[in-house]
């Protein structure tokens, strides 16, 4: 049986003040008290992992290590069948500019380019079938841990459309929808979301 959080702290394990809001906002209904590993002056460790699993994990046990709490992390990204799950982990790095001199920067259109372009040279048949993923690890300091995954499915459109969301929202078109992820209202791709879905999972075997 997976263990249980009960009520007490959890370490977020970001430095991403947005996402520690929003999963704050989730969490502590259920009376958690969510911390931020960066509030705490907790290391970011380097995402070596070749799955949203592993690196979900890593970026968990590293908090919980550090911190002598229980940690969640999350790690999120767009996989696109015909490339082979491609981008995958990697999909911020995509829209790296690392020509660029300085802070380094990020294109979401030229990333969102790079995905069409690869899809075009595998010719007009290929499937345009992706997903969202998102991972949540949550880790103790004693070496347990628990992982929910999340999806959302869909397929790529080209040209971009929208202009809410972030990252690859304007080519994503979620099954079931006419709209892509930038189109929708916030309210609404929430509820479909690869991130709703894993929350979902999380919520239902820890607090259900
Ligand atoms: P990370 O989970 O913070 O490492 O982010 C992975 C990357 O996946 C983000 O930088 C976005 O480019 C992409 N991504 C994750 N979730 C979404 C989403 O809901 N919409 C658009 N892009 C997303």
């Amino acid at each position: 049986m997976t263990r249980r959080l009960g009520s007490g702290s959890l370490v977020i394990a970001t430095h991403n003040a947005g996402k520690l809001k929003e999963i704050s906002a989730l969490l502590e209904p259920h009376g958690v008290k969510c911390l931020s590993a960066g509030s705490l002056g907790l290391p970011e460790p380097a995402e070596t992992g070749t799955t949203f699993v592993q690196n979900a994990l890593i970026k968990a046990r590293a908090s919980a290590e550090a911190s002598g709490l229980a940690a969640l992390a999350d790690d999120s990204g767009l996989s696109v069948d015909a490339l082979d799950g491609r981008p995958g982990v990697y999909t911020a790095d995509w829209a790296e500019r690392q020509w660029f001199e300085g802070d380094p920067g990020r294109d979401w259109y030229m990333a969102m380019g790079k995905v069409e372009g690869m899809l075009q040279e595998r010719g007009i048949d290929a499937p345009r079938s992706c997903a969202f993923h998102c991972v949540l690890a949550l880790a103790w300091p004693d070496g347990e841990y628990a992982v929910y995954e999340g999806k959302a499915p869909g397929t790529l459109t080209w040209p971009p459309r929208g202009t809410m969301g972030f990252g690859y929202d304007p080519v994503f078109v979620p099954i079931g929808r006419e709209e892509t992820f930038a189109e929708l209202d916030p309210d609404e791709k929430h509820v479909i979301s690869h991130r709703a879905d894993a929350f979902a999972k999380l919520v239902a075997e820890q607090f259900g």
